[in-house]
């Protein structure tokens, strides 16, 4: 993956709003890495939560390869890359999160887990430190309920990869401050990146158009009006897009596409967002993309194959 560094930010933090020192990040996967790298790059400490070490080391690993990549195109020096390693521990469990400003949440797109991770998390957090959430389609509002802070908690949705995309979603609950947003807006910037606003209806904004985008393809191939390797060749020739949607469908995850397609299902009771059976096929096999090898293509060998 090309890491380059984001450009300064031109409006900066808001001295009065800004007081965030100290970053907590739940979930090391693809997101959660992406996060901590672009936030430790910025020169946040930052504590890192998963379910196992090894989910820390193998997410450490993958920002220094990353940091590394960076280096080498001269975007940022081995000393800049050493500190911002520096700056990224492991928190087992949630107690080292009380010295936090802001917690991100960025754990497997699923409702429950989210919600006894913040049940959990609330206990342990200093009172005005802000929960964010990296949810694609939960409802904001929904989440905040189960914290003891709903006013301190936002939906602060980063784009894949995130140390190359220039987007974050800001997406306020019913209850979220004034406050909460504008030190989130200003956290945002000083990552170097752009926010845009939604409001809290499912999926957003990005996935709402995005994902059932992904979905036709699957229902494209599923009813074989294309191949795998024609449906990417046409979105890509035919549309202009860098990725094919299947191709992008494997680097997204193929649980998290289909959870936020149940969540557009269920959330707008609307039958043109039923999830596309082979996409269920694919997640109970366990061929989840690129995190497992295998989805739409087969990543274990040099190229990728296609596997239908
Ligand atoms: P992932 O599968 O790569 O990583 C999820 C991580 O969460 C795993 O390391 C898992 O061990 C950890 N986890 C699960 N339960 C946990 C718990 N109870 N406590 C601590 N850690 C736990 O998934 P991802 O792609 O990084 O997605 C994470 C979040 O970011 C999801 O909410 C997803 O919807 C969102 N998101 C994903 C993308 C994308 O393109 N993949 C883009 C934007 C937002």
């Amino acid at each position: 993956m090309d890491t380059p560094v984001m450009p300064a930010d031109k409006t900066g933090p808001k001295a009065d709003t800004f007081s965030i020192q100290n970053i907590g990040i739940i979930g090391a996967g693809q997101m959660g890495n992406g996060i901590a790298h672009v936030a430790a790059l910025a020169g946040y400490d930052v504590l890192v939560n998963d379910l196992s070490r090894e989910a820390f080391d193998t997410a450490v690993a993958i920002i220094a390869r990353n940091l590394d990549r960076q280096v080498s195109k001269e975007m940022i020096s081995g000393s800049e890359k050493d500190t911002a390693l520096s700056r990224i521990g492991f928190a087992e469990g949630f107690s080292r999160f009380a010295e936090c400003d802001l917690v991100i949440e960025a754990a497997t797109e699923d409702e429950a887990t989210k919600r006894s991770i913040f049940t959990e998390l609330s206990k342990h957090l200093k009172p005005d430190a802000i929960i964010a959430t990296n949810t694609s389609s939960i409802s904001v509002t929904r989440l905040a309920a189960v914290t003891d802070r709903p006013d301190r908690f936002i939906g602060m949705h980063f784009m894949n990869p995130v140390p190359l995309m220039e987007l974050v979603e800001l997406i306020r609950g019913i209850a979220t401050e004034d406050d909460t947003f504008e030190v989130s807006r200003a956290f945002v910037h000083s990552l170097g990146k752009t926010t845009a606003v939604s409001e809290d209806f499912p999926a957003f904004i990005v996935n709402r158009i995005l994902l059932p985008m992904i979905n036709e393809a699957v229902y494209t191939l599923y009813e074989g009006v294309g191949t795998v390797e024609s449906i990417d060749k046409a979105m890509k020739l035919g549309a202009n897009h860098p990725m094919g949607p299947l191709e992008l469908a494997d680097f997204i995850g193929l649980d998290t596409c289909l959870s936020v397609m149940q969540v557009l299902y269920e959330g707008l009771a609307d039958s043109k967002y039923r999830p596309c059976p082979l996409l269920v096929k694919y997640v109970e096999a366990g061929w989840l993309g690129r995190k497992t090898q295998r989805g739409f293509y087969d990543y274990r060998g040099d190229v990728p194959v296609p596997t239908r």
